[in-house]
């Protein structure tokens, strides 16, 4: 099968407890992603809204290290993301992300050196509030005048603003500054389970009209509030996410290491189960367009790597 997850937290745990990149404990490994088939998995660079300045900065520039580090050690197992690339069966391709936009430690000129050390996607806040914007849970206020400056040179360096985490304000600032492509990595839907986290309909549609991508986050928090839960309780996401028009722009946003996981979902070859679900809900076509195609067509319009 072919895979496209735009987001994982891995780099930050392995940033925190040294784990290796193609087997380790946690829900996400090279070994494991790599029996899936195609694989291209987005590693974020994770910063909490906490940590700011130089601090936040090396940060970034140690988890990013651990995945260079993997590239080295595995190059078998693991290579980078680029325009035009068709990913290889039995090995992960990488997307490089920042969630949380203190990785900037406050200078707009570090976008382009970002755009040259890889970074994709780019999330302006994580939870709480930065010198950017205000994520869900922060103050109730839109995009700083610090954070449309570098909403402006994310698109002059093309590096694609991600709106998971902004705030209501925010997305809607991200939308009326920008006609450029927007992405939500890994949000779902506050009128199937009411969560901040989640998009509105609205802005939802905002994403289709744009022909913008969302990435379905596997999180129980986000699907119904529970600890865990059936597949259909994601279905419901999926099937209001289609009556919104979503069809084209539907993708995976796993969350992998970044939060707890539903039983059937707990590790990242378990994507082959929930493939077979999407297949028997929507058949294949649409199996193939939420698990690779929407996304594939996304960045091979919009990214240059
Ligand atoms: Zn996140």
């Amino acid at each position: 099968m072919r895979v496209i997850d735009l987001h994982c937290d891995t780099l930050a745990c392995a940033e925190q407890d040294g784990r290796d990149l193609f087997r380790n404990e946690g829900q996400l490994d090279l070994e494991r992603g790599n029996r899936l088939g195609s694989w291209v998995q987005t590693f974020a660079c994770f910063l909490p809204s906490s940590l700011r300045g130089e601090e936040a900065y090396q940060t970034f520039l140690r988890q990013r290290g651990r995945l260079m580090e993997a590239l080295e050690k595995y190059p078998d197992a693991l290579e980078l993301y680029h325009s035009g690339i068709e990913p290889a069966p039995g090995k992960c391709t990488a997307l490089l992300s920042v969630e949380g936009g203190t990785a900037l430690a406050g200078k707009a000129e570090r976008i382009e050196e970002f755009k040259k050390l890889g970074v994709s996607f780019f999330t302006l806040v994580w939870n709480g509030d930065n010198e950017l914007a205000h994520g869900v849970g922060g103050e109730n206020a839109g995009l700083t005048s610090f954070g449309r400056e570098c909403l402006a040179e994310l698109e002059k360096w093309n590096i694609l603003p991600d709106i998971s985490h902004l705030n209501d304000l925010g997305m809607a600032d991200v939308f009326s500054l920008t006609e450029g492509p927007v992405l939500a990595t890994h949000s779902n839907l506050r009128s199937v389970w009411n969560h901040p986290r989640n998009l509105t309909e609205e802005q939802f549609r905002e994403l289709v009209r744009r022909k913008g991508l969302c990435g379905i986050n596997y999180y129980p928090a986000f699907v119904n509030g529970g600890s865990d839960y059936e597949p259909e309780a994601l279905r419901r996401h999926l099937e209001r996410m289609l009556e919104l028009g979503g069809e084209d722009i539907l993708a995976l946003g796993s969350d992998y290491d970044g939060a707890e996981m539903p039983a059937f979902l707990c590790s990242v070859e378990k994507l082959a189960a929930l493939r077979e679900y999407v297949v028997e809900w929507y058949g294949e076509g649409l199996a193939e367009k939420l698990f690779f195609e929407n996304a594939r067509r996304f960045l091979e319009k919009n990214l240059r790597v």
